[in-house]
């Protein structure tokens, strides 16, 4: 079934989604700060990175292709003095791939004053509103989804006034994930879509020397900043000279945080909604050691997030850890993309066995996902060529047999291996001597101690918070049997 696979424009792995980052902090660098806390999210996109500042009469916005240290040199972060900031690094789920116009913050246009908006998710719905903009006369620099939202507050701010209904518009309006900062001249914002779907979460600078807001808690590490609280669903805060101020925008739907963020996407060292990253990932190897026990003489994870389930799994069974992968931590989505020869050369670009660990030795390989599977066969096939005896893989995430339109980049169910083969065909395919996944049970117990009371786990089952356009659905929930067998119908017919 290899050519099935062999092609295909589904990514190898779960991609990177967007990380935003807010400051508000008279008198301190603003724009330095962002670019600390945008490096700390560099995991989540490294496509594009942009810094937009507020100096008290209107907003300037500097961004470009490439990571945050290729954007934001010292002349650039100087050019950028003020009192507020937003940042944000891209990794392009909606809009097509990389470009100027699509990086963010996105300006708009309030009369004669400027806000720009960061934004982290996927919004769902927003082709009508862009026509009714379009038709209105709002102009677009680029084809994505952030910028809609950005356009929507600026012409509900320029109708009503006010800049606070402006964002209660768009909140009413657009349906999706969001977790968005917003800069206007003299203020912050913080908000987020009312399933809390992605995280959010905003800090206290030492001495009352102001707030920041991030993606996740590690933005607010580099910069001192002491945790307080995640933005709530559904609600918008306000920083700025007067103070610190909350709203409940829009009710709170059912919780639905991305489940994902603990098994792969968010940094170890962030706490989400309350619960450790790490603690987490430990915990889902704990649990998959016991639902998927396996004789063996190693443990190894696959870097980075595969490494603490990896050392939980080696807990609970008793088998030892070893460090038997080696990743390349400066292969990344750059400008400077491998060639087609280089390219061939597959994840050893990224990830290198060492043979003296794993000669001889029956593994147990702890990975976060499967997607289209491509990674995990390359993977056992380069663990086999390293000498070792056995190869069992074992996944920390339930099979992904749906697309994610939230902010993750999944495309459709027939380039998700796990939608499309039995468990013992996927083994065979991707040439391990076993395979098994943690249950959706078994992920829930290992996030268990989250304040957040519900999940999103549509990749896993199909029920998405937020409805998925019909049209969308059409295009994207067909498995390949499902295809293959509507086209002979199609044929018949
Ligand atoms: S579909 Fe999956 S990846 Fe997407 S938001 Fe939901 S849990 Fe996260």
């Amino acid at each position: 079934m290899s050519d099935v696979w062999e092609g295909m424009g589904a990514p190898e792995c779960l991609e990177e989604e967007c990380g935003v980052f807010g400051v508000f902090a008279p008198g301190e660098d603003v724009a330095r700060m962002t670019c600390f806390g945008l490096q700390a999210l560099q995991h989540r996109g490294q496509e594009s990175a942009g810094i937009a500042v507020g100096d008290g009469e209107t907003v300037v916005v500097a961004k470009d292709l490439g990571l945050v240290t290729q954007v934001f040199d010292e002349a650039a972060l100087a050019a950028l003095p003020g009192e507020v900031a937003v940042g944000h690094v891209r990794y392009s789920t909606s809009g097509g791939s990389a470009s100027w116009e699509a990086a963010q913050p996105h300006i708009s246009a309030i009369d004669d004053v400027l806000i720009a908006l960061a934004h982290n998710g996927t919004l769902v719905n927003t082709n009508a509103i862009r026509a009714q903009l379009v038709g209105e006369g709002v102009p677009f620099r680029s084809a994505t989804d952030s910028e809609v939202a950005a356009k929507a507050i600026g012409y509900a701010t320029r109708q009503t006034h006010h800049l606070r209904e402006g964002i209660r518009y768009a909140m009413e309006t657009l349906e999706g994930a969001y977790a968005m900062v917003l800069a206007s001249p003299d203020s912050l914002y913080a908000f987020r879509d009312p399933h809390g779907i992605r995280p959010l979460c905003l800090g206290e600078l030492p001495d009352g020397r102001g707030w920041v807001v991030s993606s996740e808690t590690c933005g607010l590490d580099i910069v001192g900043a002491r945790y307080a609280r995640d933005v709530a669903p559904g609600e918008v805060v306000r920083i700025n000279a007067d103070g610190i101020t909350s709203e409940q925008a829009v009710p709170a739907r059912e919780p639905a945080a991305c489940i994902f963020e603990y098994v792969y996407f968010a940094r170890p060292d962030s706490i989400i909604d309350g619960q450790s990253v790490y603690q987490a990932r430990r915990s889902m190897g704990r649990i998959l050691a016991r639902e998927a026990p396996v004789e063996a003489d190693l443990v190894l994870g696959v870097p980075d997030s595969g490494v603490p389930a990896a050392l939980g799994y080696a807990t609970e069974s008793g088998i030892a850890f070893t460090d038997g992968i080696v990743k390349n931590r400066y292969v990344g989505r750059t400008f400077i993309q491998p060639t087609q020869e280089m390219r061939q050369l597959g994840i050893r670009l990224k990830l290198n066995p060492l043979p003296e660990v794993i000669a001889g030795r029956r593994l147990v390989v702890i990975d976060d996902s499967i997607v289209r599977g491509n990674t995990s066969r390359k993977l056992v096939s380069m663990l086999r060529d390293a000498g070792a005896a056995e190869v069992h893989l074992r996944i920390v995430s339930p099979e992904v047999t749906w697309p994610c339109f939230y902010g993750i980049d999944t495309d459709t169910r027939d380039q998700l291996i796990a939608a499309n083969m039995t468990l013992d065909e996927m083994n065979a395919w991707i040439g391990s001597d076993s395979l098994a996944f943690i249950s959706l049970e078994g992920l829930r117990e290992a996030v268990a101690d989250v304040r957040h009371p519900g999940f999103c786990e549509a990749c896993f089952t199909g029920d998405y918070p937020v409805a998925i356009p019909a049209a969308v659905a059409k295009r994207s929930f067909l498995t390949r049997r499902e295809q293959e067998a509507g086209a002979a119908e199609a044929r018949r017919g």
